[in-house]
């Protein structure tokens, strides 16, 4: 099993190394702003690296918007980030669901993300599996409650698309997590990467916020379940830096059994 961590971009390899991560995730650029990756100096190490790498696009990437003037640049950004992702021999690009905007339909959101990736065909086709993250809040959202992820994978799941499942997202966004990986395979078919956190937020309170393991409101042998369930790699996106990070990496290895 493949357990690592969400690390500072700078030097991740060193991260994983303070962590005893064999995977790691970070992001290639501001996760707030637009701007487009930049090759990076330690590509090749990147690359030939045992450890395995997962990039995380932008948090402001929402090509499910209705709005053109965030869908538009959310779609090329989603494409350049998955080129500078492949360049580094990435497993996985992580994208969140997205959302439309309060009073919008839903049905223009899962139209759009089949749009995005018909883009990105259109645009030579995707360098490397762009996994889709269930998500925690809003009432607009493609991917927070599973009837929608549903709808979302009407439209898109023709096109290869992958799936992120965070423990957090689902239980802050009202998801029960027992059994979850059967709800989810049977929406999806697959599930290529588990987010394991625990949440400092209530079930179905909407709010994204992580915690380590066993120190929230989900119960650690919940998400240790999800992990052997999916047989998925998992990257704990956990505060407390390299410390917090370790003793949750150390947890779930233990109670994998791996
Ligand atoms: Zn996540």
């Amino acid at each position: 099993m493949r357990i690592g961590a969400h690390v500072d971009s700078a030097e991740p390899l060193v991260e994983a190394a303070a962590r005893g991560a064999d995977a790691v995730q970070f992001f290639l650029t501001d996760p707030q702003g637009y701007k487009s990756p930049v090759p990076r100096d330690d590509a090749e190490q990147l690359r030939a690296s045992e450890v395995d790498i997962y990039i995380h696009a932008p948090y402001i990437v929402n090509v499910a918007s209705p709005n053109n003037r965030i869908r538009i640049p959310s779609r090329k950004l989603l494409m350049a980030h998955a080129k500078a992702a492949a360049e580094l021999g990435a497993k996985g690009l992580i994208v969140h669901g997205g959302h439309v905007g309060s009073g919008a339909d839903l049905a223009d959101g899962f139209a759009n993300w089949r749009k995005a990736f018909e883009y990105a065909a259109k645009d030579g086709g995707l360098p490397l599996p762009v996994l889709i993250e269930n998500t925690a809040g809003g009432d607009n959202a493609c991917a927070r409650r599973f009837d929608d992820l549903a709808r979302l994978w009407d439209a898109v799941g023709e096109f290869g698309a992958g799936f992120c499942l965070d423990t957090c997202h689902a239980f802050a966004g009202g998801e029960d997590l027992t059994g979850i990986v059967d709800r989810v395979k049977s929406i999806t078919g697959r599930i290529d990467l588990i987010h394991a956190n625990d949440s400092k937020g209530g079930f179905d309170s909407g709010q994204d916020r992580h915690d380590n393991l066993g120190n929230g409101k989900i119960d650690p042998e919940l998400v240790v379940a999800a992990i052997r369930a999916a047989g998925a790699p998992a990257i704990v996106e956990t505060p407390g830096g390299a410390d917090g990070q370790t003793a949750d990496i150390a947890l779930l290895r233990e109670r994998t059994g791996g």
